[in-house]
């Protein structure tokens, strides 16, 4: 059989150069489409010289023709500090870009993968998030322009299988972390992890008390590549993440007790507007569909992220 052509957009950030490495060594063809609107050169520069990875610069918002057989589309800022600079942008990129991605798979008769997120269940009233909650959005606030771009994409996915018969995959990803995470990109992880370790203040915002619920980034991989290569196991929507859940105030603690010389304090800073109060995905449809689930514990995964910011800053651990 020939070898699968693999597009992975977003393939430079950091999920998407994580998913670029296990298709790499799955012996994948992959062709990672990037922006750089919030990846990075340096993500992929291990794969560059492989002869199955191809690098194509493009923005998704624009339609492309290629030949594929299969589409992972990662490509959307992720961060809210990130996917609120330009709102507009965002929507664009998720809404459009959705939209390209589907023609493209159409095109090609391609099976295709959305990356999409907890976010679609907005500030949640149901515990945990299950699949078949519709969820609590603010159709107009400043987290609206990436939970509703990914609420649009996702009906766009089921309305390109219904009216075309497209073969689509859709995951909801709850926060995950790990190596390769932008320093400075506001999440929680990295900025508390960078906190620590530079000696800041370690920036609580509402006081901590919402949870979260963290998957290291090995384990969301997996789950990505298990689904997509799955013949029996549905379109999803399939939540994908740890349901190891903790308040905000308990994993800064956490980070401090694995960066045990930081001299940082905990501060309370005001709560951003939409912040959802709490997360928790039940993950039962895809640990019976597919048997799977999250391995990695939080100190390892913490570890290992540690070090790689530690890397990237230049500071000895
Ligand atoms: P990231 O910002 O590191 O990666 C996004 C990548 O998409 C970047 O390389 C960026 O340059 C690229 N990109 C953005 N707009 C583009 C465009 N218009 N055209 C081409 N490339 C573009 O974020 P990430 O954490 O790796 O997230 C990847 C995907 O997973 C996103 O779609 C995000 O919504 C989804 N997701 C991530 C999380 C998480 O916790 N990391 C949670 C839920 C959903
Ligand atoms: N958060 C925080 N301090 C920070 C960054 C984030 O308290 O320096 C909080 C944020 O308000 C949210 C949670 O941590 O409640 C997770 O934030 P993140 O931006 O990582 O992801 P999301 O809000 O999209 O889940």
């Amino acid at each position: 059989m020939a070898t699968s052509r693999v597009l992975v957009t977003g393939g430079a950030g950091f999920l998407g150069s994580h998913l670029c490495d296990l298709l790499v060594k799955e012996g994948k063809y992959v062709i990672c489409l990037d922006n750089f609107y919030t990846g990075t050169k340096s993500n992929i520069e291990h794969l560059v010289d492989l002869p199955n990875f191809e690098f194509l610069e493009h923005d998704i918002i624009n339609s492309i023709d290629i030949e594929v057989n299969e589409i992972y589309n990662l490509a959307c800022p992720a961060s809210p500090v990130h996917y609120q600079k330009d709102a507009i942008y965002t929507w664009k990129t998720s809404v459009f870009g959705m939209y390209n991605m589907l023609e493209l798979a159409k095109k090609n008769n391609a099976r295709i993968l959305q990356a999409s997120t907890s976010e679609i269940y907005g500030d949640p009233e149901v515990h945990p998030q299950e699949e078949s909650y519709w969820g609590n959005v603010n159709p107009i606030g400043i987290r609206s322009c990436y939970d509703e771009g990914k609420r649009a994409a996702e009906t766009l996915c089921f309305d390109y299988a219904r009216q075309h018969g497209t073969d689509i995959r859709v995951v909801r990803i709850f926060n995950t972390y790990g190596p390769r995470m932008m320093i400075d990109d506001g999440r929680v992880v990295s900025n508390f992890i960078k906190q620590a370790l530079v000696n800041e203040d370690i920036t609580l915002y509402g006081g901590g008390s919402q949870t979260r619920s963290f998957c290291y980034v090995s384990d969301l991989i997996q789950g990505f590549f298990s689904f997509m290569e799955s013949e029996n196991a549905g379109s999803g929507p399939y939540n994908l993440g740890n349901p190891n859940e903790m308040t905000v105030k308990e994993l800064a603690h956490e980070v401090l007790n694995l960066i045990v010389n930081s001299k940082s304090k905990l501060v309370d800073l005001d709560l951003p507007m939409d912040d959802p109060k709490q997360r928790k995905p039940n993950i039962s449809a895809i640990a019976s569909a597919l048997g799977w689930e999250p391995k990695v514990k939080l100190k390892d995964g913490l570890r290992l992220t540690i070090e790689s910011i530690a890397e990237r800053l230049h500071i000895k651990l």
